[in-house]
């Protein structure tokens, strides 16, 4: 019995890759400050894993930004508008990441997606008719031979062939078939150059091989792993897949000549019938995921045995592991200073998830695995109570009934009462609710969570803020205006920490992308509202202007899906009792003369479960009505906008629109304007802000940029139905450029309205 874990995060447990990198991108520190940094943390990480045990250590899991980028660099595919910037590689590599503005030219990032169903975000590989794939890059050996100097033999991670290739985008004529020759020898040369370096195992991730496949897609994945793996030499490989089960595929999986096969047990609902009824080849070792990568609940130990000992009827090499990269979950609890042990101790971290790995094992290995002390400790604290429910939330959850999830009068009715009351120019412009979070405003709130200053003087300097803010987007001449959320570290743990029901970590990061990282609170118990949460701040807001001022909320089914969720409750019944507590905050925006509320719900396409068949059953079902719920009991003239980060929902338009909301905007500049297309189609009611620029990067677009994206956008909607935004909030920017940016935004919308009348 054998340990393995699938990737380690590597943003550094007090997140020193991002604040490093940040100050390589302000010609701080040099790359090669940068790049002694994260060597630095790589063999920190993997001399961690070593000590808890970990047989199979991960390497070239590292990435200064994302992996699949990385593998997009290794094969050697680099759109042309980035090569002919001339930078040295490690500035190409940044400016598919980030996009480029500078002495060299002027660039887009790449597009950004959402890795699969988690909030961590990949880089969307630009394959052109031109492209050449080969292997181009030596960073996977160099990382590899790194290890070996520290004494360490590690397992190669890299993103396979076959997730390579689908998540890719294909901006030319060709297609994927037409680079499968390549493609195949490229990994057959890092097969043979791992072989050289005396890797004993290497991994392939293929997460997407969870996903419903096509008779192409098997036949494609066959295609490609016949041809790779003859070429394996004495390496042995492992074919890792997570997020779900390979229903589609397993024959086939298992008919190819891998050595190993990675499955998740946490997720694959599928996972452990599939070896029941099918068998396991007696030649192969199964990697087990086991072990939750993308939750922080300690493992139980009773259940994971028992599944073992299920599998081993089957089984007879097994390997213990993450059920995926432990990427998703914060470094260690050792940072954790605050939290009470009583609740500490249902918890664990990737560190502690290390060992867990190594107690499951020294559990299965012992002659009585039930009177071990790690066993009878963890079925000790799993069988007790954690003392977190609340009576009268659950009954309010038990008595919600159809018209609790259904708004009157209908939208249209409403639509023209409101375009009445509001008076508001064609293509009115409006942001998406946050304004640059910059140093200063940080640093109050951490002086004030210090106690260094006092409550009453943080909230004087936040509406000191909130009235600069205002009067700008006054100057700017936005039309509907917001308060810029100062008050908010983030639009979640604002929420959880006004919340009953809800614990926070200190150091508890996770990488959602690049440098970004985020600190998803916990689900602890019931959820309940004790308070007013955001009132002060938006009623302060609306008194400084005429113009209509946007409440501010994040949505229940983003709540949820940006914290880590209980296991001991459905997804759907914390929905609703999060959905009850903003509706009630909601409802008094409105008393308080607030007309237009913003419920963003940036991560509902998130957990869109991965395979079709789910969709409804397994998540629209709840989630939808969970929205619904919040705004159902305004008054019609109240208008209530969402926001969704990514456009990604041409699949699901008919359930975004059935969460009947009055507006919604949505990321649309970083991909094409395909997803209008589809509104019209489906005669989508809601009004719609398409976002006209992208604020993930530094980037200002100018007025000529705005104007022609806004006139692609009318040819698919009615002028009527238009809103003029960004694509997200703008408090990862600098002022300066979102002044530039949102100037230009204005000054198109007006080149737009003049040529209207
Ligand atoms: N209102 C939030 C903001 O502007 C929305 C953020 C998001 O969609 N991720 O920051
Ligand atoms: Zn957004």
């Amino acid at each position: 019995m054998r340990t393995s874990v699938v990737g380690y995060p590597r943003v550094g447990a007090l997140r020193e890759l991002k604040f490093s990198s940040e100050r390589y991108f302000k010609e701080e520190i040099s790359s090669d400050e940068l790049q002694t940094i994260a060597g630095n943390l790589r063999s920190t990480h993997w001399n961690t894993q070593q000590n808890h045990g970990i047989d199979f250590i991960p390497s070239n899991d590292f990435s200064f930004y994302d992996t699949v980028l990385d593998t997009a660099v290794l094969l050697n595919v680099i759109p042309a508008r980035y090569r002919s910037l001339a930078l040295p590689p490690l500035d190409t590599y940044f400016a598919m990441a980030r996009g480029y503005q500078g002495a060299n030219g002027d660039v887009k990032a790449l597009a950004m997606k959402k890795w699969f169903n988690t909030n961590y975000h990949y880089m969307v590989p630009e394959i052109d008719d031109n492209t050449e794939i080969r292997l181009a890059g030596s960073k996977p050996f160099d990382e590899f031979e790194e290890a070996l100097q520290l004494g360490i033999q590690t397992k190669p991670v890299l993103i396979g062939a076959f997730t390579f290739l689908k998540l890719a985008r294909f901006t030319g004529e060709k297609h994927t078939n037409d680079f499968t020759e390549a493609i195949i020898r490229a990994y057959q040369e890092i097969l043979t150059r791992f072989h050289e370096q005396g890797a004993k195992w290497l991994q392939f991730d293929e997460p997407s091989l969870v996903h419903d496949l096509t008779h192409e897609d098997i036949l494609l994945f066959k295609q490609l792993y016949s041809a790779i793996l003859s070429e394996k030499g004495t390496v042995n490989v492992l074919l890792q897949t997570y997020f779900g089960d390979i229903r589609d595929c397993y024959e086939e999986i298992t008919g190819l000549a891998f050595d190993g096969i990675g499955m998740d047990f946490v997720e694959g609902k599928e996972s452990l019938e599939l070896i029941k009824t099918k068998g396991f080849p007696s030649g192969k070792v199964l990697f087990a995921g086991i072990v939750n990568g993308k939750n922080i609940w300690k493992n139980n130990y009773r259940k994971s045995f028992r599944l073992i000992s299920e599998l081993h009827k089957h089984c007879s090499h097994i390997v213990l592991g993450t059920s995926c990269s432990l990427l998703h979950v914060p470094y260690t609890l050792l940072n954790e200073t605050k939290l009470p042990e009583k609740q500490k101790c249902y918890f664990s971290f990737a560190m502690e998830k290390l060992n867990e790995l190594k107690e499951l094992k020294e559990i299965c290995l012992s002659q009585s695995p039930l009177e071990t002390e790690e066993y009878k400790k963890n079925a000790g604290l799993l069988k007790g109570d954690r003392n977190c429910s609340n009576e009268k939330v659950q009954q309010r959850v038990r008595k919600i009934s159809e018209s609790d999830l259904t708004r009157l009068p209908e939208f249209a009715v409403r639509e023209e009462l409101q375009q009445k009351s509001f008076g508001l120019p064609c293509f009115p412009t409006t942001t998406i609710g946050s304004f640059p979070q910059t140093a200063e405003v940080k640093a109050n709130r951490t002086a004030f969570r210090k106690g260094s200053i006092t409550e009453a003087q943080y909230c004087d300097f936040i509406k000191e803020k909130i009235f600069e803010c205002v009067k700008v987007q006054e100057e700017m001449g936005l039309d509907v205006l917001v308060h810029g959320e100062f008050e908010r570290n983030d639009m979640v743990e604002y929420f959880g920490e006004c919340l009953n029901g809800y614990l926070f970590t200190e150091k508890g990061w996770v990488q959602s992308y690049g440098t970004r990282c985020v600190k998803p609170p916990v689900i602890w118990g019931d959820i309940s509202r004790e308070r007013p949460m955001t009132v002060e701040w938006s009623v302060y807001a609306q008194r400084l202007t005429h113009k209509p001022m946007k409440g501010m909320l994040t949505g229940p089914v983003t709540i949820l899906n940006w914290s880590f969720p209980r296991e001991d409750i459905s997804l759907k019944e914390t929905a609703f009792q999060i959905a009850l507590a903003i509706g009630d905050e909601v409802l008094d925006l409105e008393s308080n003369g607030i007309r237009i509320i913003q419920i963003d719900e940036a991560a509902l396409r998130e957990k869109l479960p991965l395979r079709k068949s789910d969709w409804d059953r397994e998540y629209l079902s709840w989630a939808i009505p969970a929205f619904r719920l919040v705004h159902s009991r305004v008054k019609p003239e109240t208008q209530i906008h969402t926001h969704m980060c990514y456009s990604e929902f041409t699949d699901i338009i008919p359930a975004i629109d059935n969460m009947d909301a009055d507006v919604i905007t949505f990321e649309a500049s970083r991909s094409d304007l395909m997803i209008l297309d589809s509104l019209k189609e489906n005669h989508f009611k809601t009004e719609v802000g398409p976002g006209v620029y992208d604020i993930h990067s530094p980037r200002v677009p100018s007025v000529e940029e705005i104007e022609s994206a806004l006139h692609e956008m009318l040819k698919r909607l009615p002028k009527e139905k238009l809103w003029v935004n960004p694509d997200c909030g703008l408090k990862t920017r600098q002022y300066t450029e979102t002044k530039l940016s949102l100037e230009h935004m204005v000054q198109a919308a007006r080149r737009l309205r003049n040529e209207a009348v």
